[in-house]
């Protein structure tokens, strides 16, 4: 374990400053709800392993918010490396984004999916459990609805997934389920994304994937920057109105606000409890729509040709977002456009990712 990013080990406890252990806060997602909490001037502890991530990550969290959070390279399965984390400083709440995320590969590597996602999260609620922080956010996914539940996605329905990543997904919420039944001293908020896109206004901080994109949006980006000639759109003969997929897309700092909310639901309640929420934007748009939406931000032609669906793939979802507004009081600010307009900015910012 290194410890050459640490900041202040300590909250100050009265002031309403928590102290918020993150866990993949170097990823995609879990980057940017660190520069809302720092922005909150809550204290930031991240937990990763650079698995999927890179380390310049700090550096841009930091111009952006002027602040360094600490940092630990430590992957989650190693119980003694996570221990002396907790042992190190006053925790107040865990946001847990840390797993393997890709669907397609969840398929070829099930077992690398189970192992890392199951048991890394075993081996925090432990830990958690052995330092009486109780307070958890978790990362979960649009992908627990399965494929047969009908739109809008509402909380209450029953969870299923196709895919191992999926099953990861559903399996951590059962057993947070049956650790709050357990143990009514956990605080558990549920957060299921559903199309996370979009990019630090910045252009400091966004969406680097490895290799060839498998989502939509960075493919997108990358053939409007010209790192890839055409767009292969996954079927146009959906029960759609354009034939082609719909998702409910929201933009990575609406998401990011989302978590603040869920975390001070968690730190106002009267009773701990376990509530799952929808972060979505309730809307659905189709590919094409993406796509004539970003070729409007860009002002770049994006060629695609319309091939056979991709397995697995659904015609159509999106959120009910009706409870995260009431009980959270929240909802996104961000548009269509304003995703597009903050991927394309950070895309010609940074053709090459965090490498550029
Ligand atoms: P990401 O891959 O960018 O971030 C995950 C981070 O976790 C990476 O920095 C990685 O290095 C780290 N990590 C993985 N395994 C680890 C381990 N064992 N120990 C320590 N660190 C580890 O992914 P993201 O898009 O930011 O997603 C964050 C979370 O949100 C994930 O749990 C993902 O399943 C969930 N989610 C993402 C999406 C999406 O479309 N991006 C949608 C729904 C849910
Ligand atoms: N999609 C596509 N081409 C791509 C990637 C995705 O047509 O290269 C479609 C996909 O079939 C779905 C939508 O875009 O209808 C969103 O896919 P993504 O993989 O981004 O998210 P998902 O909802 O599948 O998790």
């Amino acid at each position: 374990m290194s410890f050459p990013f640490l900041a202040d080990s300590t909250n100050t406890g009265t002031t309403g400053v928590k102290t918020i252990l993150v866990t993949g806060g170097m990823g995609f997602i879990g980057s940017h709800v660190c520069v809302s909490l720092l922005e909150e001037n809550q204290q930031v502890i991240i937990v990763d392993n650079l698995c999927n991530s890179n380390k310049k990550v700090l550096s841009r969290i930091e111009k952006i918010t002027g602040k360094v959070p600490a940092f630990y390279s430590v992957d989650l399965m190693d119980e003694e490396a996570l221990s002396s984390v907790f042992k190190r400083h006053n925790i107040d709440a865990v946001i847990h984004f840390a797993a393997l995320k890709a669907v397609g590969e969840s398929s070829q590597i099930p077992l690398s999916y189970y192992h890392n996602n199951i048991t890394g999260s075993l081996v925090l609620f432990k830990v958690m459990e052995k330092y009486q922080v109780l307070n958890l956010v978790f990362s979960s996914s649009a992908t627990v609805y399965g494929e047969n539940n009908p739109i809008p996605y509402a909380e209450h329905f029953p969870l299923s997934a196709t895919s191992p990543y999926g099953r990861t997904k559903v399996m951590i919420e059962d057993i947070l389920q049956d650790v709050f039944k357990a143990n009514p001293k956990w605080n558990i908020s549920l957060l299921r994304y559903f199309n996370p896109i979009g990019a630090h206004p910045s252009g400091l901080m966004g969406e680097d994937p490895n290799g060839i994109p498998n989502n939509l949006m960075p493919y997108i980006a990358q053939v409007a920057v010209g790192k890839r000639d055409v767009l292969s759109v996954f079927g146009g003969d959906y029960p759609t109105p354009d034939g082609t997929g719909v998702r409910d897309y929201i933009h990575v700092v609406d998401l990011a606000s989302g978590h603040s909310k869920a975390l001070q639901k968690l730190f106002a309640a009267e009773f701990p409890s376990i509530d799952a929420y929808n972060l979505g934007a309730g809307k659905g748009y189709s590919v094409l729509d993406v796509v004539k939406a970003f070729e409007k931000s860009s002002g770049k032609d994006i060629h695609y040709v319309i091939v056979p669906r991709r397995e697995g793939d659904i015609a159509e979802f999106y959120a009910d977002t009706t409870k995260a507004a009431k009980e959270l009081d929240w909802q996104v600010e961000n548009s269509l456009d304003d995703m597009c307009r903050d991927t394309w900015n950070w895309q010609q910012k940074n053709p090459n990712g965090y490498q550029s």
